[in-house]
């Protein structure tokens, strides 16, 4: 199929070609018509299939269509959940948009409001934001929305269980009825389900099969290793020059922090990638990992939510993954587009009970693989985990997660409990659980 029989405008088409884009994606085709079309739009896909092109392409049709009087004011508000989301969204609507005379603003906490207040208030055609910062700068009377027509909810799933139900709900009650209302989501959950009766009027549902699973196309490993040693494992793995582009997940922020410290001391060019860095930096070491200036980058899930970087030929789970969910969306950030990846997990005696929960999620076991050439009694810790556990205990725990399932005294780990409290507190139920 052509995207020519899709009914976008000639600018867009252009554009379309210049990105290098030959065909449409099946979210593509199946979403591009209805929503021209007029109609509400349910897509259930994840990153990675094109879904972002979906929705903008259509939107930015019926723009470049409004008669000339009609063009000032926000049009179109894109929700998404993080901030990384939104600027690769804003970066795919300036693509798109490259020949059309239509501006486009982002919205997102951790970074000065002065030029998003500006912004709002010039009527930016389109605004991509994150519904938090988004509802504090409406609140002080910043956002326009009386001419807006398009309303995106992207990655609704991934909002829902952040919590932002409640900012949404306030937002989308400001907005005017009469719109068009797109909302996409990796799964079709029952939460889902009644955002759309609520936001939505009569939406056309289009559900792409899911991608390729990475629990199966991408080659995984797991190596038993005891706490202290960790650190001096990853160093051993990292000798190894096929490890070309390399992210490592790690828990929390501080032990992402303290990783980078530790590979940087060996000579090792490395960013880190989780919420405490300022946007700036943040935006830094994605910018930096992509072009290869580093060719480790550690994240923490939550700040790696959406990233799409392609060729990273190694995931490293430094820290096990809580919840099963994070460990396929860890694992599929490697093995992109059918390239090859390893995902390599680092288990200790704590992890046992995680794994073996992941492994019955996944059908199958995980190859144990011993690193060749590392001497697993010899290797010097590089790090004394009882300092830091004396260092975390004068207050700077305060973002370590209660974990579900910890092991018990006995050594005998449980699998992760039903309806855990996620890290933020609240009650998570993990797609996979429901
Ligand atoms: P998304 O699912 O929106 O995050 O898109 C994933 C990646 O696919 C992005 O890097 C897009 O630039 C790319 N992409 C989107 N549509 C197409 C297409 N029709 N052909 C090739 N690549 C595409």
């Amino acid at each position: 199929m052509s995207f020519s029989i899709l009914g976008l405008d000639a600018k867009i088409l252009q554009a379309v070609t210049e990105a290098g884009y030959t065909e449409p994606t099946p979210i593509q085709s199946a979403a591009i018509p209805p929503i021209i079309a007029g109609n509400d739009l349910i897509g259930i896909a994840q990153t990675g299939t094109g879904k972002t092109a979906a929705f903008t392409l259509p939107i930015l049709t019926k723009l470049a269509a409004l008669p000339p009087g009609q063009r000032r004011g926000t049009k179109v508000l894109v929700l998404a959940p993080t901030r990384e989301l939104v600027v690769q969204i804003e970066e795919n609507i300036r693509a798109y948009a490259k020949h059309l005379p239509l501006t486009v603003a982002t919205v997102f906490g951790g970074v000065g409001e002065h030029p998003q207040i500006r912004a709002l208030r010039s009527g930016t055609d389109v605004v991509v934001a994150c519904p938090g910062r988004l509802l504090d700068l409406m609140g002080q009377r910043a956002a326009d929305f009386l001419q807006l027509k398009f309303l995106v909810l992207d990655e609704a799933d991934r909002m829902l269980d952040m919590g932002f139900l409640p900012s949404i709900r306030r937002i989308v009650q400001a907005l005017p009825k009469v719109r068009q209302t797109l909302m996409f989501s990796a799964t079709l959950s029952k939460e889902i389900e009644s955002l759309t009766h609520e936001f939505q009027r009569a939406p056309k549902i289009v559900q792409i099969g899911r991608r390729a699973n990475p629990a199966e196309t991408v080659t995984q490993f797991v190596y038993e290793v005891p706490k202290h040693l960790k650190p001096a494992l990853l160093l051993h793995l990292l000798n190894d020059p096929k490890m070309e582009m390399v992210l490592v997940f790690s828990r929390m922020k501080h032990a992402a922090d303290r990783v980078a410290r530790q590979l940087e001391q060996k000579g090792i060019r490395c960013a880190t990638l989780h919420s405490n860095r300022s946007q700036n930096q943040r935006l830094k070491a994605l910018k930096d990992f992509k072009s290869g200036a580093v060719r480790v980058l550690v994240a923490t899930d939550i700040a790696a939510r959406g990233i799409d970087v392609d060729g990273i030929s190694h995931v490293i789970n430094y820290d096990f993954p809580m919840h099963v969910e994070d460990y396929i969306h860890r694992i599929g950030r490697t093995g992109r587009a059918n390239a090859i990846g390893d995902a390599i997990s680092f288990v200790t005696n704590e992890d046992h009970g995680e794994l073996r929960a992941l492994e019955r999620f996944i059908g199958r076991g995980i190859v144990r693989k011993k690193a060749e050439g590392f001497n697993y009694t010899a290797a010097a810790p590089a790090y004394n985990p009882a300092e830091e556990d004396s260092r975390l205990s004068r207050g700077h725990n305060q973002n370590r997660p209660q974990r579900p399932g910890r092991p018990q005294p006995s050594g005998q780990s449980r699998p992760p409990q039903r309806g855990g409290q996620s890290s933020q507190g609240r009650s998570y139920q993990p797609s996979w659980r429901r």
